[in-house]
């Protein structure tokens, strides 16, 4: 029995057949997808060693670093989400969940159930709730109290009401890795007066001017002190992790004004701290290392976001050189740098080993193919490229693709629909950028190889109120969902026999199958409602898809 028992939202655990991406499928609304589907898609339950978790998200896995500073081994356990009740006893004093979306309404998930006009609520959701109901099951009658943190908890902010409705104690928002242990004490002990916290949580508005909100249910750092803890503070992972995620850097800078990473302090791992964390990974037998930021090509940045070659080459061929070590990805990056830094893509390509049977994958986020809106909400994000002078975004993003697919990078971008001041003449500028890389090849002939994925904005208004259901999406906007899914349906057919790397050939198939057929059976349904919605199918077909595209200047050191 422990003293702090550890878990993780249950769609954060499972390794979704290790097939790219496929983890988005929990925030598809439980009316739309088949529980069947989803549950075998999910892959099986995770692995376990004596009911602890075998491996557990990052995030949970620093938390247990953190605690394990002034606590036994004995004392904080990451348990595998099946086994919850083997661990909390009498003496339990708290179990924390670290959750992502827990109520289904981060973006993607919102694409699902605004284009969908759902309100049934996603698996991510139906999943948070159910583990809620679970956990107050197993700690009926006894002191344990449940405190839920993590980068959902904003979510919780949003509607404060679904703590009492899942009777959780409290919910903490931002990092604490050097104040854990005292926000653990303080839970335990029953949360009253004290000068360390705050009893409530800091929220944004759209110009993400921050103000405080006093609650309760919430605990947040000291109004008045630091916010963020240094690198120093930041403990090491003491378990392997789901994926071998380890992080790199923390913080971005780049200044988009939808994105609250931006206000993060920026810290940067050194390598040979990264290679400490993978280690732990290695020792488990984790021979992947998913390389976590927000923006891995602004890993220690020079002036005006010009990349620093020799850091990130430094890092990676750190990483690759650690003994054991397979196979290796950054998980977010921005396009303006392959398009602007071809060599170094190359370089860092053969640093990391990628070749035809070794393609790297990583988050891009485009966001839109409009320049207007680029240089409305994102003007750094093409540094040191400038929309104008260079190109447009449109040929910033093409060229960044173009060099990406040469050296077997594969970009999975998302678009935003719904940005602020978006017009549809932006959203067709969008279409046109996703059916001209769609229809793209390499000079090789090689078709592009990218994801691409919709992400809806839907203002905080519609979130409390839950009339989001109420947002009808014009025909601009139904029109790059459309070009979206309909190149998804291309590249999970072209893709679908090599997607899973699963030991048995007969789940391996019948991944691919559902993979292929998943992609075109969605690309229908969207076709359907498009159609509905007043789309000429037609137009958004074709739309821009032969417009020509001038390559963006290379730049050399
Ligand atoms: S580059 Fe990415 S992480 Fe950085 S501010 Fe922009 S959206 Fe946020």
């Amino acid at each position: 029995m422990a003293r702090y028992v550890l878990v993780s939202d249950t769609t954060l655990s499972h390794t979704y057949r290790n097939v790219p991406l496929l983890d988005f499928m929990a925030s598809a609304p439980t009316s739309k997808l088949p529980g069947s589907i989803y549950s075998f898609m999910k892959g099986p339950p995770p692995a376990s060693v004596n009911g602890r978790a075998k491996f557990a998200p990052y995030s949970l896995r620093k938390l247990e670093g953190a605690l394990l500073k002034e606590n036994s081994p004995k004392d904080v356990v990451v348990v595998q989400e099946t086994h919850i009740q083997d661990f909390v006893d009498e003496d339990t004093e708290i179990i924390g969940v670290s959750t992502m979306d827990p109520l289904g309404l981060g973006p993607l998930t919102m694409s699902y159930s605004v284009f969908f006009e759902t309100s049934a609520p996603a698996y991510v959701h139906k999943e948070f709730n159910d583990l809620m109901e679970r956990i107050n099951r197993i700690r009926k009658g006894k002191k344990a109290k449940l405190l839920v943190g993590g980068p959902g908890v904003w979510e919780l902010t949003v509607r404060p009401e679904e703590l009492n409705k899942n009777n959780i104690d409290f919910a903490f928002q931002g990092e604490a890795d050097d104040i854990a242990c005292d926000l653990f004490r303080y839970v335990g002990e029953g949360g009253g007066e004290n000068t360390e916290f705050y009893k409530g949580f800091q929220t944004f508005d759209e110009h993400f001017h921050k103000s405080w909100m006093s609650d309760e249910r919430f605990i947040s750092r000291y109004q008045f002190s630091r916010q963020f803890p240094t690198l120093d503070e930041i403990p090491d992972i003491a378990g392997p992790t789901v994926k071998g995620m380890v992080e790199v850097m923390r913080g971005c800078g780049i200044g988009c004004d939808f994105c609250e990473v931006t206000l993060r302090p920026l810290r940067y791992y050194p390598p040979e701290r990264v290679r400490r964390e993978i280690q732990v990974n290695l020792a488990a037998a984790m021979t992947n290392a998913w390389l976590h930021s927000d923006e891995f090509f602004a890993y220690e940045h020079g002036r005006n976001f010009v990349p620093n070659e020799e850091a990130l080459l430094d890092l990676l061929t750190t990483v690759m050189g650690t003994r054991g070590m397979g196979h290796t990805n950054p998980t977010h990056g921005r396009i303006s740098i392959p398009a602007a830094y071809p060599e170094l893509m190359g370089k860092m390509a053969a640093a990391i080993r990628a070749g035809p049977d070794n393609w790297i994958g990583l988050q891009v986020g485009v966001e839109t193919g409009s320049d207007r809106l680029a240089l409305l909400h994102m003007p750094n994000k093409t540094l040191p490229l400038k929309v104008g002078p260079d190109g447009s975004w449109s040929s910033i993003v093409w060229s960044g693709t173009k060099v990406m697919n040469e050296n077997y990078w594969r970009p999975a971008f998302t678009v935003q629909v719904g940005q602020a001041g978006e017009t549809p003449e932006d959203n067709w500028e969008t279409v046109a950028l996703i059916n001209k890389m769609s229809n793209s090849t390499l000079d090789n002939g090689r078709p592009f190889e990218f994801t691409i994925t919709p992400m809806q904005n839907v203002p905080l208004g519609h979130l409390k109120a839950r009339t989001f259901t109420s947002i009808k999406l014009n025909e601009s906007q139904l029109a790059v969902y459309y070009a979206c899914y309909r190149h998804l349906a291309k590249i999970a057919t072209r893709n679908a026999t090599n997607a899973s790397d699963d030991s048995n050939a007969f789940i391996r198939a019948v991944t691919g199958g559902l993979i292929g057929l998943g992609g075109w059976a969605m690309f229908r349904v969207v076709s359907s409602i498009c159609k509905k919605g007043g789309l000429d199918l037609d137009k958004a077909a074709n739309y821009g898809s032969t417009r020509s595209v001038i390559e963006v200047p290379m730049i050399t050191r």
